[in-house]
């Protein structure tokens, strides 16, 4: 593997303003999955897949039979070490937040020195915030979210993102390896200028493909593209149709290697869809008629 590095997350304004904020949004519109195994046709041989639930959000997990684990996004939360305003946001929104990000590690049998990879679709602090609990991994983050991340450009109005370093930053396409399975990046901006998602798979098997989305869009129950939830919450929303199109368009491809191929689609807040389901969904064909 490659060399590691130490990754640390601080914030340069209180932060409990957004965990609020995103929680009251976010709270009854989520749809996230309970922490545990997701067992799904579409999960490259070899691997367990778990989802966790951290507040409103979820982050994954791809582990190995050797225990050694890839991440891709990391939740909320480590501990209040970072003075007053972590206590502060702690105790508002994530009380015992700790324990309980811990606890789920422990409910999975993540041991979170063996993560060796973690991969963020964007930098908002519901994905970022656990990433100083993974010391062995290397971070990568889309090269378009670095402003983001250095504080030059805000998502929320009046809040830097967190400022995270030890990251490396990836182009659309680059690749990331982890043992026999690869994730590529390919960008998906509109949530955030930078975000980014990853389609991963066994080398030599492309019939089966998770490909993981952070918050580029999000589905209703049924798994269709749901335009109107939570768009108050995208940096540039009418940017998000072009995402799911990106998206759509990957999964085409795919499907023309592999007629075959069994694809899932992996959300943060809204939870699972599948490749056939999202291309169905009635808002994308009214977009088209509209065309
Ligand atoms: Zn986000």
């Amino acid at each position: 593997m490659s060399q590691y590095k130490t990754c640390s997350v601080t914030f340069s304004k209180p932060d409990y303003v957004v965990p609020l904020v995103v929680r009251i949004l976010t709270g009854w519109m989520a749809n996230t999955l309970p922490t545990g195994k997701v067992e799904h046709a579409a999960v490259p041989d070899g691997l367990g897949f778990y989802a966790v639930r951290s507040l409103h959000a979820n982050w994954f997990v791809l582990k190995m039979e050797s225990g050694e684990a890839m991440i891709f996004d990391a939740g909320y939360w480590t501990s209040g070490k970072n003075g007053l305003p972590w206590e502060l946001g702690n105790w508002f929104c994530c009380r015992k937040g700790d324990a309980k990000y811990k606890g789920s590690l422990h409910a999975i049998g993540l041991d979170p020195s063996r993560v060796t990879v973690a991969a963020m679709t964007h930098s908002d602090i519901d994905h970022v915030g656990g990433l100083p609990v993974f010391e062995n991994a290397a971070v990568y983050m889309g090269e378009g979210e670095r402003p983001l991340v250095e504080g030059e450009v805000e998502h929320f109005k009046g809040l830097k993102a967190a400022r995270i370093t030890g990251l490396e930053y990836l182009k659309d396409g680059d690749q990331i390896r982890f043992g026999d399975y690869v994730a590529t990046c390919f960008s998906t901006p509109g949530h955030t200028d930078g975000s980014v998602s990853y389609e991963f798979r066994h080398l030599n098997d492309s019939g089966k493909v998770l490909i993981f989305i952070g918050d580029a869009f999000f589905t209703d129950k049924k798994g269709h593209f749901a335009p109107r939830k939570l768009e108050g919450i995208h940096m540039h929303k009418e940017q998000v149709p072009g995402a799911v199109d990106i998206v759509l368009q990957r999964c085409a491809a795919i499907r023309a290697q592999n007629a075959d191929a069994n694809i899932l689609i992996v959300s943060c807040h809204t939870g699972l869809t599948d490749y056939d389901t999202l291309a169905a969904s009635p808002a994308l064909q009214e977009s088209k008629k509209d065309r």
